[in-house]
């Protein structure tokens, strides 16, 4: 019985933090320019060699700028 419980913790935790990282924002950022993108952008898209996804708030750290296409 004591198991169950500490196994419904485990799972509520674990929903938890999957909804973190939901809301966590995403972006597509181009380390040459300095630009990020959200995912759906159509530069997002085409950026296939200096781009990368991270974290809205790693972009910004590293200087990067909102697309002026998508707002980032
Ligand atoms: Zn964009």
């Amino acid at each position: 019985m004591k198991k169950n419980i500490l196994t419904i913790i485990l799972i509520s935790f674990m929903l938890l933090i999957n909804t973190t990282t939901v809301f966590a924002e995403t972006v597509v950022f181009n380390w040459k320019t300095l630009k990020f993108h959200k995912p759906s952008c159509q530069w997002a898209k085409k950026c296939t060699m200096n781009c990368t996804k991270v974290d809205k708030k790693e972009a910004i750290k590293h200087g990067g700028k909102p697309c002026k296409v998508c707002g980032g």
